[in-house]
């Protein structure tokens, strides 16, 4: 295919989408955010758990019931291996692009992160809009127009979709990797959640969304629901992506995730949908990122 006419074009986006209308992280256990209040809770272990929202593991997934996996050091010895791809190393090398404005540039895997110091700054209640403080779930201003008319026309086609989770701080990232690595070992997190720095969601433009009726990780396949397909099928008119698609843990080093979506704009998104690749790749498409 024109891989070149692509790469311009994908190249001029990225440049060019400064900002009209784009994370790895991945669900969440049960929001303490009125959104996601009515859904049933994701059984926890005893040890206490993060204030805010934890990534998920997948209903699919057993959990190790033999010896715990040990915390991770800083830097493993041993690579894992849930990708193909070369970016699913665990390392942690500062991705390249870490602009504000242009937060869809940014790429995220198990070996590129951001900073810590990373925080958007202009995050606003992502049920609301509202610049008030005090909300639990935030995304970045960009975001929340689309996200309104999504939820919107989700509901007017009788699907209510709620966020379960969305901007995480680095160190709030630590704390759910670390609460998840606690649950069902190192392996596991590292598939399911992010290390800190290497989550979609410190970005500010990554949510999980549910519908209301429980932890949508809790179902063998969220997407298969009539709010998840709905989702699946149209957020891309709305700028949405489903970062780590069915079937694509080689190229996106995660498991899948269907409540997973990263805002990058309706016009990359609907691009990207066409190419049928998933985001990493895509992203990787513009040869600044070679
Ligand atoms: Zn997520």
């Amino acid at each position: 295919m024109a891989v070149i006419g692509l790469r311009r074009c994908v190249a001029a986006i990225l440049v060019t989408a400064s900002l009209t209308g784009c994370a790895v992280a991945a669900g969440a256990a049960p929001s303490p955010s009125a959104t996601a209040s009515a859904g049933p809770s994701t059984p926890r272990p005893s040890a206490p758990a993060p204030s805010t929202i934890p990534e998920p593991i997948p209903a699919a997934t057993p959990t190790p019931t033999t010896a715990p996996t040990p915390l991770p050091s800083a830097e493993p010895t041993q690579r894992p291996s849930a990708g193909n791809a070369s970016y699913c190393h665990v390392a942690d090398v500062v991705t390249p692009s870490t602009s504000y404005e242009d937060p869809f540039a940014t790429y995220l895997d198990w070996t590129n992160r951001l900073p810590a110091e990373y925080a958007p700054p202009d995050l606003v209640n992502a049920v609301t809009g509202s610049r008030a403080a005090g909300a639990s779930l935030l995304v970045r201003a960009l975001v929340w127009p689309e996200l309104a008319r999504l939820r919107a026309a989700a509901l007017a086609d009788g699907h209510l979709l709620v966020v379960v989770s969305a901007y995480r701080s680095y160190a709030l990232q630590a704390q759910t990797f670390d609460y998840w690595t606690g649950v069902g070992g190192y392996e596991q997190a590292l598939r399911t959640s992010a290390r800190p720095g290497h989550s979609e969601h410190q970005l500010g433009t990554a949510i999980d969304f549910g519908d209301g009726s429980g932890a949508p990780w809790d179902y063998a396949d969220w997407a298969q629901t009539p709010a998840g397909a709905w989702l699946a099928s149209h957020a891309a008119e709305f700028g949405f992506v489903m970062s780590y698609p069915k079937g694509r843990t080689a190229v996106t080093c995660y498991a899948y995730e269907p409540w997973h979506y990263r805002y990058v704009g309706p016009a990359l998104a609907k691009e990207l949908v066409a190419t049928g690749l998933s985001l990493r790749e895509f992203q990787s498409l513009d040869p600044a990122h070679d």
